[in-house]
This record gives C-alpha cells, sequence and structure tokens, in this order.
C-alpha cells in the first residue's frame, strides 16, 4: 500500500507565478535557448536527470499512486527517455529548412519553410502520469529552442517535488522554471503572456486554459479525456483479446487517458468474454488484487469515492469491492450495463470496466457517433470489413487494432485528441512542430525586375498576360 497524501501538501515550492514566468521570457529574448546545441544539451541533461534519478521518481510515483516501479518505468520514465532519444536522433534534420517549389509567376526566386522557437511555453499538467505527461512535452518545447514554465499537479504532491527540485539541476535554470501549486498557481500563471500553452487534463479545465489564452491569443494545445470506446468481435482470440483490455483497463489502476472507457460487443460474445477477463485478472493480481503489488490505488479517498457512487446499484460480473479509506477499488466488470448508467454518462477513470451490448459493428459505429469524439478507439476484430468500417466512419484522436494504449509508444506517431478530446498533437516531429513556427521565407533577386508585369499601370500587354 502506498503512504501517499491524499491532500495537496502545504509546502509546496510556489515562488511568485509571475514573476518566473517573466524571468523565463526574459531569457528567451536573450536568445539563450535557439543555439542548436543548447537545445542538444537540455536533452542530454534531462535524459541523465531521468536516468540517475530512476529510484526518486519510482519512489515518488509510488507514494502517490501505488505505481509499481516496472509500471513506472514502462509507463512514464522509459517513454520520456525514448522521446529524448528519437529527438536527438532527428533534431538536425527536423530543423533544416524545407525548399518548396516556386509558382512560374514568381520565378526566378526561392522558397522555404524556416522553423523557428515560439518563444515560451507554459505546461500544464495532470496527475496520473506526472512524469510523463509533464516531461514528454517538455523534451518538443526545448526541441525546438523554447524557454518553458511547467506547472504539475498538486495531486501528485511528491512527484511535483521531485521535479521542482530535480529540473534545474540538470537543466538551465535561466530558461526555466517549475511553479508548483494547484489551480491558484496555474490561474497566476494563465493570466501572464505566453506564446504557446500546452495543457493535459479534464475538459472542464481545458475550456478555462482556453479562455485564458485567447485574452493573449495564444495558441493552445489541449490533451483532454474522455471516453474511450473499444470494440470487441467473435473474429480474434479472445482469450489475448482479454488479457490486453484487462492490461489496458488497469494500467495505472484505470486512471489513464487513453484507457479503454468500456466495451462494445454482442451479448454473446460479452458472455464469452467475461469468464476471460476473470481468467487474465487472476494471473496478472492473484485471488485478492488488493494485497498485489502490481495493482494500483486511485489517487485520492474523493476519486475512490466517486467509483463507489457511480458503481452503485450495478451488478458487477467481476469484482466492485471499493474502500474509500485505503484508496482501493477492485478492477470490475459490469457485463449489460444500461447505455443511460451513471458509468456511461462521464469519463469513468478507475478500474471499472462496463460492457454495452450492441447488435453488431454497425451499431457499435451508431453509439459511438452519437457520443462526443474520443481520445482513443479500440477495434478488436481479424474482420477486414470491420476494421475498414471503425476506420472510415467513425473519429478518434487514435485507432488502435488489437492493441490498447500502446499507439502512444509510437514516436512517429502523432498523440493528440480531436473535438472534445481535445486539440493539437505532440510526441516526435509532431513536437518539435508544435512547439515551432514555421516561417515561410520567400527570396528573389532585384535584377532582372521579373515584377514589372504586376506593377500598374494595368496596360492592355500586361493583362493579355
Ligand atoms: P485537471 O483538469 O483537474 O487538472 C490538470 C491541471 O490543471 C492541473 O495542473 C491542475 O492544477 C490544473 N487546474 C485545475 N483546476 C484549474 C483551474 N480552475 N484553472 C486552471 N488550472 C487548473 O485534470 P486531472 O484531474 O489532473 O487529470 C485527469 C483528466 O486528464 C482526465 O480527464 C484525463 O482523461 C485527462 N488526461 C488526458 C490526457 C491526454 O493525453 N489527452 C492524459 C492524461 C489525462
Amino acid at each position: 500500500m502506498s503512504e501517499a497524501t491524499t491532500q495537496p501538501t502545504e509546502e509546496m515550492n510556489t515562488p511568485d507565478a509571475a514573476a518566473e514566468a517573466r524571468r523565463v521570457r526574459s531569457a528567451f529574448a536573450s536568445g539563450l535557448t535557439k543555439p542548436y546545441a543548447w537545445r542538444v544539451e537540455q536533452l542530454r541533461g534531462l535524459r541523465r536527470m531521468l536516468i540517475d534519478n530512476q529510484d526518486v521518481l519510482e519512489r515518488a510515483l509510488h507514494s502517490d499512486l501505488g505505481k509499481h516501479p516496472t509500471e513506472a518505468q514502462v509507463s512514464e520514465i522509459g517513454i520520456v527517455v525514448g522521446e529524448v532519444d528519437y529527438t536527438l536522433r532527428h533534431l538536425r534534420g527536423w530543423l533544416r529548412p524545407r525548399r518548396v517549389s516556386i509558382p512560374l509567376v514568381l520565378a526566378p526566386a526561392s522558397a522555404r519553410t524556416v522553423f523557428e522557437p515560439l518563444g515560451t511555453v507554459l505546461i500544464l499538467g495532470p496527475w496520473n502520469y506526472p512524469v510523463q505527461l509533464m516531461l514528454a512535452p517538455l523534451v518538443g518545447a526545448l526541441a525546438a529552442g523554447n524557454a518553458v514554465v511547467l506547472k504539475p499537479s498538486e495531486l501528485a504532491p511528491a512527484t511535483s517535488a521531485a521535479l521542482a527540485a530535480l529540473l534545474p539541476v540538470y537543466l538551465d535554470e535561466r530558461a526555466l522554471a517549475v511553479v508548483e501549486g494547484g489551480a491558484d498557481a496555474a490561474t497566476a500563471l494563465l493570466s501572464e503572456r505566453f506564446d504557446h500553452i500546452f495543457f493535459t487534463g479534464s475538459t472542464r479545465v481545458g475550456r478555462i486554459v482556453a479562455k485564458a489564452a485567447a485574452e493573449h491569443l495564444t495558441p493552445v494545445t489541449l490533451e483532454l479525456g474522455g471516453k474511450s470506446p473499444a470494440f470487441i468481435d467473435d473474429s480474434v482470440d479472445l482469450a489475448t483479446a482479454a488479457r490486453r483490455l484487462a492490461w489496458g483497463k488497469l494500467l495505472n489502476a484505470g486512471q489513464t487517458c487513453v484507457a479503454p472507457d468500456y466495451v462494445l460487443a454482442t451479448r454473446a460474445t460479452a458472455d464469452a468474454l467475461v469468464p476471460l477477463l476473470r481468467e487474465a485478472l487472476a494471473e496478472f493480481y492473484g485471488d485478492d488484487p488488493a494485497r498485489s503489488p502490481d495493482y494500483g490505488r486511485m489517487v485520492t479517498t474523493d476519486h475512490t469515492a466517486r467509483m463507489r457512487d457511480l458503481l452503485a446499484g450495478e451488478n458487477a460480473a467481476i469484482g466492485g469491492e471499493v474502500s474509500v479509506d485505503d484508496r482501493y477499488v477492485a478492477p470490475t466488470v459490469v457485463n449489460g450495463i444500461d447505455r443511460d448508467a451513471p458509468l456511461m454518462r462521464e469519463e469513468i477513470f478507475g478500474p471499472v470496466l462496463p460492457i454495452v451490448h450492441v447488435s453488431d459493428a454497425a451499431d457499435a459505429v451508431s453509439f459511438i457517433t452519437a457520443r462526443e469524439k474520443p481520445l482513443s478507439l479500440y477495434v478488436f476484430s481479424d474482420d477486414d470489413a470491420v476494421r475498414r468500417l471503425f476506420t472510415r466512419d467513425t473519429s478518434s484522436g487514435g485507432l488502435g487494432f488489437n492493441v490498447p494504449a500502446a499507439h502512444l509508444g509510437v514516436p512517429g506517431l502523432p498523440f493528440g485528441g480531436v473535438g472534445a478530446s481535445g486539440m493539437g498533437a505532440y510526441h516526435g516531429e509532431r513536437s518539435f512542430t508544435t512547439f515551432s513556427h514555421a516561417k515561410a521565407v520567400l527570396s528573389k533577386s532585384l535584377g532582372p525586375d521579373t515584377m514589372a508585369l504586376l506593377y500598374p499601370p494595368f496596360t492592355a500587354a500586361k493583362n493579355a498576360i
């Protein structure tokens, strides 16, 4: 069991948020962050910070979320190290100006796109992957040559404190600020002018961030949540599919933005799936998940009580036990849930998997498209026609066939939402372009003056051209 506090600590380091934002902004104005060498040095520093302090970060993640060290490696530290390595391998190529062709009327001339840093970037993060979701965007922001202000979540206080203590030691403090605190600190930062705001969190706070950004016409990336569906049919090996579903759902005790929120299946497939889910859970966590070191906890007692309330009146086919004081919710499956049940009205964000019965794949598509566009959609099917149907007729941030969550581990794929699940994307090159301005540069010699054809007076001879 983790010894986590369920409330933010009082002693958080809260320097004057506005002063920190201005300090970092003036470092950017000095030109400090633009050279390639500076960017590479920062990325290497970030990598060293992660490697040298793996145990510190693992302990913090265990304290905040009861995360097993292996899960901390796979889903947090390792993902950021992977992003750093991928970026270091490709950054020089990404920075190269890209030539584009010239329309005949403007020839001779040369045109290219040049990438420049946006300036000072604010990164606001959530508590559920408090290392990955602060530092993966940081990789892109630094690679693109920006100065950065980070505001980690107050609900993962040990990780927030660790990042605040470690980052300034390994990175250039002049161009970096870590401001700890909750909504107040975020509000103070949001009243400052930034050149980009990168927010990961709830749709509710995403709206607040977008409104504050609009005051300064600051562009935003919003990485939000929502209900990510999983469709499954009987064309697949159901036992493997059950293990993958259970893994994706129960990572971080279900508190994962790309977790399958609910399953859509025919009654027959659902009935066949449930015992296989039970077997998968026994394989992962033994007879009593509460005693398994591999099973996480809810972040706070309030979040645990929300799960208890969502489950009230439901008949769980698996699990269902909740202990609010221990922040424990058993891995739970509800088979044949009502389409309008409370569990189906909001993002679950916990280890509860409802199964909605549908008549077929087309019914599942109608169910999905009648709701907000999800962050992820998973389709467990080996039937090509079914795969094509979901690809063509649904819209989601990402689409995974036969595997949940793993698409975010592919740096070459853009990661982000669409519609209510967010706007903009990052990872790999997409992080670099998110935090860069693509400047259009046209260069044309003065002689001979081929522009003369465009100058007034607009004679009949010119009109004929
Ligand atoms: P949250 O929106 O409550 O908090 C996110 C950040 O906003 C925190 O730093 C918090 O301090 C700050 N904040 C809170 N209230 C604020 C206010 N009134 N004004 C300004 N800032 C404020 O989100 P959370 O509970 O930390 O995270 C869970 C949500 O995040 C879920 O909806 C989940 O799906 C989503 N999420 C999305 C992704 C993604 O990549 N798309 C990843 C992880 C989590």
